[in-house]
């Protein structure tokens, strides 16, 4: 059994962003006891946060395509990633996001019917996922950016509502979303993680509303630095400074290994 002090489950330390400074963060995470998933974005850069997560013990990987990304969902491709990888903790980062298409739409880049086609692809590559991590029994790492009133959750609730049968496990990647959306996530004992943007952004409401069991902790690096950060590259490192919020607004000390808990439990990651 090994000591962990954080779990940022929601990284891209495999990125090329990191460069060369990646084995330096890693040398400090194990010092700092801080474990990590590298999120894939889709089929090469998965390969990537692969190859990443079989080098270290404290970092494992998910699989998958991101919305926006304009690629089409290979089963047969994915599935032989998945063989003979205890690694892969599930698969995402999937999703639906909604924001850059409709601000293309609002500034007529695209036309009405092209910001509906893809909505409809997003949905199908949304779909495609789900159907995989069943089969698989592996958790769904989500990416859900609305455009505004909540519009992508509502349509992601939606879909998930046809899976309610499969007791798949879910969750919300980067919520900032409202209170009210997260009560709609937690009632579908789904679980939602919280980045840097609490530290600086008001969103008391929803950690002191959301029950801890359905909370993880998570960075996103390199993008949305915690403060005191704000404007630097972001890595797992600073996972401390968003435990710490979520700590402080819960008010009690054992939040940070429950969070730990939550994590090893969710991507049923065996720590020994
Ligand atoms: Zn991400």
């Amino acid at each position: 059994m090994q000591e962990i002090n954080y779990f940022d489950i929601h990284s891209h330390l495999h990125s090329d962003f990191f460069q060369k400074d990646t084995e330096t963060i890693i040398k400090e995470m194990k010092k700092k006891k801080i474990w990590t998933i590298s999120v894939g974005v889709n089929f090469n850069d998965s390969k990537k946060a692969i190859a990443l997560s079989q080098k270290h013990t404290n970092i494992f990987a998910t699989i998958g395509i991101h919305p926006t990304e304009k690629e089409t969902f290979d089963e047969k491709k994915f599935q032989k990633l998945l063989d003979n990888n205890e690694k892969i903790v599930g698969i995402g980062e999937c999703g639906l996001d909604y924001h850059w298409p409709t601000i293309d739409y609002n500034k007529n880049k695209i036309t009405k019917e092209v910001l509906e086609e893809e909505k409809k692809r997003q949905k199908k590559l949304f779909t495609q996922q789900i159907d995989f991590a069943i089969k698989n029994s592996l958790p769904l790492m989500l990416h859900v950016r609305p455009y505004k009133n909540s519009d992508a959750y509502t349509d992601a609730l939606k879909i998930l509502d046809d899976y309610k049968d499969n007791n798949l496990k879910v969750n919300f990647h980067f919520f900032t979303d409202t209170p009210d959306i997260a009560q709609k996530i937690i009632k579908r004992n789904f679980s939602l993680s919280l980045p840097g943007v609490i530290t600086f952004a008001d969103l008391d409401l929803n950690i002191k509303k959301t029950p801890t069991k359905n909370i993880m902790s998570e960075t996103d690096s390199p993008f949305a630095s915690p403060k005191p950060y704000r404007g630097k590259t972001n890595t797992p490192l600073h996972i401390s400074k968003i435990v710490e919020k979520i700590t402080d607004i819960k008010k009690h000390q054992e939040v940070k290994n429950l969070l730990v808990k939550n994590a090893l439990n969710f991507w049923n990651i065996k720590n020994h």
